[in-house]
């Protein structure tokens, strides 16, 4: 890269991007006309368009030493995936030439039957293709020597079945689109072209050294550590959350953040977290399909630009226990095209009432929805936060601030008439936005805050696309936002007047809501007694919540509002729980590697030499006139290291069985459940006796690096 360091970012933000200025630049007038058209109606291009729209990129491209294009997709997988073709070609005659068809741009054919499908396969086609989607701009990859332009694609099946997870999302905006505008014009709103979605993906992540990591085959396999115990010093102080930032890693950020903003990325806020060696990077929010992409590319740019420093990049949810994991909290709103926030309370009562529909609108739909919302976060990973008290829990309610709780109550109250309604709405909420920041930033424990004009779903998982919650809460939304309008509709149409109407609804739709509404500490007890009261839905691992995904009401709601069918829930729920099961067989596979190739040997290398020295010190101490105290308690630590090494040959052997058995008990939710409920105790009994014995063992035929080199050298 220039030295782009010296220079202003709004100088060289987006180079890497075919932007705008890129376009105007590379494509004919009419070109550019026509294919802003298409950006914006999302109707096909016609082929011509498409060869003049190639010609210009493919040209772009080169200038910035491009030499090999690639469709850019989200397959099920959880990551992005791509295959590099050179856009050289041999003439008739033998000549090399670069060549980038329109054909090429729009359409790709990468193997589809290498990617999961979960199960759509057996009933639709296997191949797939990739079509390009002109909503995401084109970019060009920093990578090996040079730069690959990306097409940022759909993937889909020759029947129309989504393939990826960017499809689903975007049908999910224009669900938001058309309830939120049919809702407006209720409100009496009307000219709203479209309603989006934006998000801001927060990112926590760790940084270790690449030399521990390497000798990690734990960190390696599945990114969290399986073994390792507690370093004396852990995240007690709470010394680093907002520390000074180390010098290496500071100069890691500066780099990510250039290449993010040559993409076009805009990279706001860097700093410590709370754990030690932990990190975040916050962009500035965007328009939620645009976000979902460049958040999946920020994860992307942060493990190359790890991997020149000398650094592993840790995405895992909770790559050390006992040590604060990784979430990635998920900033949602919902706003018109032309730039109006419908979750900013105003400051006229018109404003406010307008705010409190479409507060009433999220309340409504994750309440109704909480339990698909926590499975569309439901990760191996992820489990390890959710469950323990340091990332919001497993039961999903929204938290509001003082001031809005006490609007809300007054209103369910009926304290407020109709005739001086408008006027307290309008006293309440004037300085909503300032005063409830403040109230939020104090409860950080709440899976789904409110934060002045904005909603924070915090349950997120680091390591997690962002596509799939955000699908979710767009299609929750775009239902409550329909049921709310169909319930004012039916009041104005039995003769009740239109603003009466409003706050009847709302008057209603408060008081139905209300159990989802919890102010408390979210990791007190109080919280799962609240939620047994309350019927909310407690969902504690991965299988449990991908259950909510079999109820034919939830397979309704997606249905309904064109985001996924049956059998592209079917598919997406087969390939969670594949990649649950299989994942935890290989923690499972790779701790008991661990355990026979590295923390055995070390272990009986020790008790050798232990045993050995003790057997001498017998032998001499009659001569020597050792005490029997002394012989006792050098027996006794003998003996404590060898009855460990024995628990731990047992509970190795045990986790063998458990192992073989997980590969016949059954299928999907059956061998979920097995991995949940017997294989993941079976593992963390062993590591318990593991860890203990390092605290125990010589350091110097100790091989793994330990909790302690990981977490707090630099
Ligand atoms: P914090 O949560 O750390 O206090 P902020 O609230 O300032 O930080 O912002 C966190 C994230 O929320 C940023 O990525 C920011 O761009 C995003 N954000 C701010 N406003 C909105 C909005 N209206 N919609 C979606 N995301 C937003
Ligand atoms: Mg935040």
């Amino acid at each position: 890269m220039e030295n782009v360091n010296k220079k202003a970012v709004s100088s060289y933000f987006g180079a890497l991007t075919f932007d705008q200025k890129a376009m105007l630049k590379k494509l004919p007038k009419e070109v550019y006309q026509a294919l802003q058209k298409t950006i914006k109606t999302g109707n096909k291009l016609s082929e011509e368009i498409a060869g003049a729209v190639a010609h210009g990129m493919k040209e772009w491209a080169m200038e910035n030493g491009a030499t090999h294009y690639t469709h850019w997709f989200q397959p099920m997988t959880g990551a992005t995936a791509e295959k590099h073709d050179a856009f050289l070609s041999i003439d008739r005659d033998g000549t090399a030439i670069e060549r980038f068809s329109g054909g090429q741009l729009i359409q790709g054919e990468p193997d589809a039957s290498s990617f999961p499908s979960g199960g759509m396969r057996t009933t639709f086609e296997a191949r797939g293709y990739t079509a390009w989607d002109p909503s995401s701009p084109a970019f060009l990859m920093k990578g090996g020597k040079g730069y690959t332009l990306c097409v940022p694609t759909v993937f889909i099946s020759y029947h129309g079945e989504a393939l990826d997870e960017k499809t689903p999302l975007l049908r999910s905006m224009d669900a938001v689109s058309k309830s939120a505008i049919r809702l407006l014009g209720i409100l009496g709103v009307d000219n709203v072209s479209r309603v989006n979605t934006y998000a801001g993906a927060e990112q926590e992540y760790f940084l270790v050294d690449r030399k521990f990591y390497s000798m990690r085959p734990d960190l390696i396999m599945s990114g969290r550590t399986l073994l390792g115990a507690m370093p004396p010093k852990g995240q007690q102080l709470e010394d680093h959350y907002f520390g000074s930032i180390p010098n290496r890693v500071l100069e890691f950020m500066q780099e990510v953040e250039e290449e993010l903003y040559l993409l076009g990325i805009p990279a706001k806020t860097r700093h410590n977290e709370v754990a030690p060696h932990q990190f975040e990077l916050a962009p500035i929010f965007e328009r939620a399909n645009i976000a979902a992409d460049h958040n999946l590319l920020v994860m992307e740019v942060m493990r190359r630009v790890a991997d020149r420093k000398g650094f592993a990049l840790l995405m895992h949810e909770k790559p050390f226990a006992g040590i604060n994991g990784s979430g990635k909290h998920n900033n949602w709103s919902i706003g018109t095209a032309e730039g109006m926030n419908l979750l900013e309370p105003g400051d006229t009562p018109e404003s406010n009432i307008q705010f409190l529909v479409f507060l009433a609108a999220v309340l409504k739909g994750v309440f109704k929805r909480s339990a698909v919302l926590r499975a569309s976060i439901a990760s191996i990973g992820n489990d390890h936060r959710l469950g323990a008290n340091e990332a919001p829990p497993a039961v999903v309610t929204v938290f509001l601030g003082e001031l809005l709780e006490k609007v809300l109550d007054a209103i369910e109250a009926g304290k407020v008439d109709f005739a001086t309604e408008k006027q307290v709405l309008n006293l309440g909420l004037a300085h909503l936005p300032i005063l409830n920041k403040d109230y939020t930033d104090r409860n950080r424990t709440s899976p789904f805050a409110f934060t002045g004009n904005k909603f924070e779903f915090r349950a997120v998982g680091s390591s997690q696309p962002i596509s799939v919650p955000n699908m979710v809460l767009n299609t929750l939304m775009a239902e409550a936002m329909d049921e709310l309008a169909n319930e004012i509709q039916e009041k104005i149409d039995g003769g009740v007047e239109k603003d009466a109407a409003i706050l009847e609804v709302l008057r209603a739709e408060i008081t139905a809501t209300k159990p989802v509404r919890y102010q408390g500490d979210n990791y007190s007890e109080n919280l799962q007694e609240a939620a047994a009261n309350r019927s909310l839905p407690n969902l504690k691992n991965t299988p449990q919540a991908l259950r909510s995904l079999l109820e034919v009401d939830t397979r309704e709601m997606f249905s309904r509002y064109g985001v996924l069918s049956d059998q592209e829930l079917t598919s997406r729920l087969n390939t969670r729980l594949e990649r649950y099961v299989k994942g935890i067989d290989i923690e499972a596979r790779t701790l008991q590697l661990m355990l026979k190739t590295f923390v055995i040997p070390d272990v009986s290398e020790y008790q050798g030499e232990l045993a050995s020295s003790y057997n001498a010190l017998v032998e001499a101490s009659s001569r020597i006139g050792v005490s029997d105290k002394a012989l006792k308690s050098q027996g006794a630590h003998l003996k404590e290291l060898a009855e460990n090494l024995s628990d731990l040959l047992d509970l190795t052997a045990e986790l063998d069985v458990v192992i073989a058995k997980l590969g016949s008990v059954g299928e999907e939710f059956e061998a979920a459940d097995f991995c949940a409920e017997v294989v993941l105790p079976s593992m963390d009994k062993v590591r318990a006796v593991a860890d203990h014995l390092e605290l125990m063992v010589d350091r110097s035929k100790w091989e793994l690096p330990t909790y302690s080199e990981m977490l707090f050298e630099h």
